[in-house]
């Protein structure tokens, strides 16, 4: 069955063409700028159409969708009920829904009477208990406007718990796992029996680690009084918190990982200070979520930093786990979003 996997984001749609069960890639290629002035895709459903006229039979197609709220916990088949429900979502995630909402709309247009299913990046950490996710914030917020901790990356972090199962030759429900996706978004999830118990994300992707060029967990007070000092206004403030901060905003350089190690080992002070709270950051969650999991078998690494910067992993795990009986494992595992997508797609649909 060839299933194509579709990331739809605000200006770009990147896709992935599997045969699936073998898992094969068969293509891949991304269009970008839609909707940008002077492009010639002035909208998802234009840029789809270039795709899919390179690419033939399609069979079943899986969405990334960024936020499924609590309403989706799983991977569903795309009806109308779902797209009210994505619809719904908008509000909580204004960047990304409308933009994955229009490549699956473009999708049923373009590809009438295929199956279209839809993966969540919050599913996977539907699991948390609430004692995990609700905030120290007045109640009704929660029941009347769904503040909680979502999470996000919940396919990489699932997919790479799936396959440390299948390097450590251990069924997953007997593994207590950490897995860092340290990428420009960056997120740490304590995973128990297969299941997310704790992410640092949150209601939105900005809480946790410091990332490329989000700040990560701050003092919320801070917030209100840059506003007032700096005279921001919610606009403002939102871009210097997820644009303008991070790694680019500590080191006054970039937000390229690469170029912060290279800088920070020929001594530029910022560069390394930028390096330095990156991984002090990292291991205080990895000392929360082993008090969390109580044990731990293994500490996984992946995406752009984790898969690549060995420089930045030794960093993290130098003296780490001096203090646990038993040292976990380290595993690198290459993410895979996409055939993971696929791949749930495919169950969904009928396969195996
Ligand atoms: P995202 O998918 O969140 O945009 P990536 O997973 O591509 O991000 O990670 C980007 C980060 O990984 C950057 O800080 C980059 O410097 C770092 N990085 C290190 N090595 C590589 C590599 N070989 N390819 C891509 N990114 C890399």
């Amino acid at each position: 069955m060839r299933i194509l996997v579709i990331n739809s984001g605000s200006s770009s749609i990147k896709y992935k063409l599997f045969d699936m069960p073998a898992a094969r890639l068969v293509s891949k290629g991304l269009v970008d700028h839609i909707g940008e002035k002077g492009s010639k895709f002035s909208n998802h459903y234009a840029g789809l159409k270039i795709i899919l006229d390179e690419i033939k039979l399609v069979q079943a197609v899986g969405h990334r969708v960024v936020h499924g709220a609590e309403k989706f916990k799983k991977p569903v088949i795309v009806d109308q009920n779902v797209i009210k429900g994505i619809k719904k979502c908008c509000s909580i995630a204004p960047l990304h829904n409308p933009a994955n909402l229009s490549g699956i709309l473009a999708c049923q247009k373009l590809l009438p009477g295929i199956k279209q299913v839809a993966v969540f990046d919050t599913a996977f950490h539907q699991s948390l208990p609430e004692n995990a996710f609700i905030y120290g914030l007045p109640y009704e917020y929660y029941q009347k406007l769904g503040i909680r901790k979502y999470g996000f990356h919940g396919t990489s972090h699932e997919y790479v718990a799936l396959e440390a199962s299948r390097i450590l030759k251990k069924p997953l429900n007997k593994l207590k796992l950490i897995s860092c996706h340290l990428g420009n978004g960056c997120s740490i999830t304590a995973i128990d029996k297969g299941k997310s118990v704790d992410t640092s994300m949150g209601f939105t992707p900005l809480e946790g680690l410091v990332m490329g060029t989000r700040c990560g967990d701050v003092d919320p007070a801070l917030i209100t009084h840059i506003m007032h000092k700096k005279k921001f206004d919610t606009k403002q403030m939102d871009r210097v918190l997820n644009k303008e901060s991070g790694l680019k905003g500590v080191s006054g350089i970039s937000n390229d990982m690469r170029l912060l190690e290279e800088k920070a080992i020929a001594g530029n002070k910022r560069a390394r200070l930028a390096v330095d709270i990156f991984v002090y950051r990292i291991r205080k969650y990895i000392g929360a979520y082993v008090a969390v999991l109580c044990e731990l078998d293994a500490l996984i690494f992946t995406a752009g930093i984790g898969e690549n910067q060995a420089g930045i992993r030794e960093k993290i795990c130098r003296g780490l786990f001096g203090c646990l009986g038993k040292k976990p494992k380290i595993l690198v595992i290459p993410t895979n979003e996409e055939l993971m997508i696929a791949r749930q797609a495919y169950k969904l649909i009928g396969g195996n």
